[in-house]
């Protein structure tokens, strides 16, 4: 075929493409529209999952008269005139593309009238091809109906999903403009029917109800920081990080309920989406993901948004710094404020002087197990003194000061505390116990607690295993071994972490090799950090270990001081807590 330049309306096809690649494309794309035009209320109405129709209905600005053809041009925009504006977009459009590209591949019919006409203006596409143009009777604002979309794009047609799918597409597009925009009230209508409905009070805790139910909103955390761009600079202006971020008790298999907006823009970042889920580190059960909602705010020439026709992925120029604040702000909200357990306000364990009621009932029952001749002289678990991870501008802990009642099954240390009873999982919380000592001992910049062998021992390895000694020799050293290659098939080991230096060095080595193996490791901090948490479950007191009294007492307290006492480093829970509450109404007195 010899070389020609495509029809107008080819070519529009083909650029439509870019733009409206599923109904829920068009709905994003006019609801924009109708938030940059000051929309106050937006109702969007779907049927057959967007094929058949879409409907978003505005009370903004509306379009003049002599404007409404025009809006329909390819490169068609009120919101920027200069290239330089680029730089300092406050709309959420600029490329003056969408309703081009809709009208494209769809039947548009737009009615709208603005703000300062008396009579409004109807116009209506077929195909990219205007068929009609009367002025009408309408409210003030935007009507846009799309219907038939992609009617003449057969191969987009046969890549759409079932309905069902493209519905809750829409749903949840609805949903997230609905939390990051508090002060609109959005409406969806599907199929005939109101599926959602925020109130557009401009509360986002009540958008969040909205959207999520009370019951799960009740665990939804605020965040609010703003945060310098660079620490050394006052110079430089801050990034604001807003929204809600989940407790660690609350998650999900997926991680499509992390939301970013970028100066109310919803983006697509796997960057951020992974300071987030970072700033759980080691409280999330591993695959689980938080739900969050999170806005950031930066000046407009920090953040380029001309990436990408859908305008869903954008750069920054300083992207460490967002990924930092954004990280930094979600660990401060998900550590200061997660909820312990559900307090009660019942007589008896609600009791104001629960501090020193607990001492008089632990001095009354060492007294009575030294009655019954026990030996009380064992050493507490672990070998270190007592380090109060905690520094001192810290929140007060976020456990209760516990009594021990005892052990059950060698296993689970019962507990009493100001508002129940406390099942501890004896394992689980002395790993988080070891972890976060280790972990403070590192961010005070302590060499890694390490002991040395008597005699180096040679440990036989598999060729994969001798591989990843040799990639990540560099991570065991941090952590407190000192090994080397011996051989082929073979490694010396000279040192281990002190943690685990009384376990045999084969096991020592195979169980953080395997370590290595089983993960990805995004960050070299966080490939040490999962070692660590690695060598603490290695080196922590085992189910089955029956343990004194004064060990458990000591593991309790020990616990209570942890930053993150609810889950082991790896996100199992250390504790379950039944409330007096709930022993009450299982034994029928309330
Ligand atoms: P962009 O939003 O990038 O400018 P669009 O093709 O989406 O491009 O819209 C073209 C123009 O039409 C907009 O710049 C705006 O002036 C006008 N417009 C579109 N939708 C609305 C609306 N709902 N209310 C008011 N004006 C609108
Ligand atoms: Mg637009």
């Amino acid at each position: 075929m010899p070389i020609r330049v495509l029809p107008e309306t080819i070519a529009s096809q083909i650029a439509a493409g870019e733009v409206v690649e599923r109904p829920a494309s068009v709905v994003k794309e006019l609801v924009e529209n109708a938030l940059d035009a000051g929309a106050g209320a937006i109702t969007a109405a779907i049927e057959s999952g967007g094929r058949r129709l879409i409907r978003v209905a505005d009370d903004g600005a509306g379009i003049p008269s002599g404007e409404v053809e025009l809006a329909f041009h390819r490169h068609a925009t009120s919101k920027i005139a200069a290239i330089e504006d680029l730089s300092r977009i406050q709309t959420l459009g600029f490329r003056g593309e969408a309703l081009a590209s809709i009208a494209a591949v769809s039947h548009v019919t737009m009615v709208t009238r603005h703000e300062g006409e008396q009579a409004g203006t109807r116009l209506r596409i077929e195909g990219g091809r205007q068929a009609s143009l009367d002025s009408v009777g309408a409210p003030q604002g935007t009507i846009v109906t799309v219907e038939h979309l992609f009617f003449n794009v057969p191969a987009r047609l046969k890549f759409l999903k079932a309905e069902s799918t493209e519905r809750r597409h829409i749903a949840a597009l609805i949903t997230r403009y609905a939390m990051a925009y508090p002060h609109v009230r959005f409406t969806l209508e599907q199929e005939g029917q109101t599926v959602f409905r925020s109130s557009g009070n401009g509360s986002l805790r009540d958008a969040l109800t909205d959207v999520y139910g009370a019951e799960h909103a009740e665990f939804l955390l605020p965040i609010a920081a703003d945060l310098p761009i660079d620490d050394g600079r006052d110079d430089l202006p801050s990034v604001g990080v807003t929204g809600y971020v989940s407790a660690p008790s609350l998650h999900r298999a997926g991680r499509d309920q992390m939301t970013i907006f970028i100066n109310g823009r919803w983006v697509q970042d796997s960057q951020l989406a992974y300071a987030i889920v970072q700033a759980y580190h080691t409280l999330l059960p591993s695959g689980r993901h938080p739900i969050a909602i999170v806005m950031v705010t930066l000046p407009p020439e920090e953040v380029d948004v001309n990436v990408h026709p859908t305008k869903a992925e954008v750069r920054f120029r300083r992207a460490d710094a967002i990924f930092t604040a954004v990280q930094r702000a979600v660990r401060h909200t998900v550590i200061d404020q997660a909820p312990v357990a559900p307090l009660s306000e019942s007589v008896f364990w609600g009791s104001p002087d629960w501090e020193a009621r607990r001492e008089r009932l632990a001095r009354a029952s060492r007294e009575h197990a030294s009655q019954l001749g026990m030996d009380l002289s064992e050493a507490a678990p672990g070998q270190h003194p007592h380090q109060r991870v905690r520094s001192s501008d810290s929140p007060t802990p976020s456990l209760p000061m516990l009594r021990v009642v005892g052990q059950v099954g060698a296993m689970y240390i019962v507990a009493e505390g100001p508002d129940g009873l406390y099942l501890i999982d004896q394992h689980a919380a002395h790993e988080r116990i070891l972890y976060e000592q280790i972990m403070a001992q590192r961010r005070e910049g302590a060499p890694p607690p390490s002991q040395e062998l008597l005699e180096p021992a040679v440990v036989e390895l598999l060729p994969e295993e001798m591989m990843l000694l040799e990639e990540n020799r560099s991570h065991l050293e941090a952590i407190g071994f000192v090994v080397e290659p011996f051989g082929r098939q073979a490694a010396l080991v000279r040192a281990l972490p002190a943690l685990i230096a009384a376990s045999s060095p084969t096991d020592a080595l195979q169980a953080v090799l395997s370590e290595v193996a089983a993960g990805e490791k995004p960050t070299e901090a966080a490939a040490e950090e999962r070692l660590i948490a690695r060598v603490c479950k290695q080196a922590a007191i085992k189910a089955g270990q029956v343990l004194s009294y004064e060990e458990m007492q000591e593991l309790a307290r020990r616990l209570e001081t942890c930053e993150s006492p609810h889950t082991c480093p790896h996100g199992r829970p250390t504790m379950l807590t039944l409330t007096a509450e709930q022993l009450a109404r299982q034994f029928g007195r309330a």
